[in-house]
């Protein structure tokens, strides 16, 4: 399966939206997250009580919370055209800006 380009990336997602609705991509927003936060629950449970779960059954929580990554990067690139790209992009950069100033200072004070 070949990748997408960005712009067939968020074209896709613009017709997504578009097709099914805003109130219903944001229940399924909602809902994928729950999903994600489940996963990474059940992570942490398998892996602090090693002993009474199977390598496999470990293994199936990483690739289910794989699956559910991807599930919400979808919906939430879905929620970021809805609700405004070019401002998400925007407080992304001060965000990522802001903690990479907060990590040079923590290094330093580490010193
Ligand atoms: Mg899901």
């Amino acid at each position: 399966m070949k990748k997408l380009t960005e712009k067939e990336y968020q074209d896709l997602m613009q017709r997504f939206a578009d097709a099914w609705g805003v109130k219903s991509q944001q229940v399924m927003a909602i809902e994928e997250m729950s999903e994600l936060q489940k996963e990474l629950c059940k992570y942490l449970r398998r892996t602090e009580n090693s002993g009474e779960y199977t390598k496999e059954e470990i293994e199936e929580t990483i690739s289910n919370i794989q699956e559910e990554i991807a599930d919400v990067l979808i919906i939430v690139t879905q929620m970021r055209s809805i609700f405004g790209a070019d401002e998400v992009d925007k407080m992304i950069d001060r965000k990522l800006q802001r903690g990479a100033e907060r990590l040079e200072k923590w290094m330093k004070e580490q010193k």
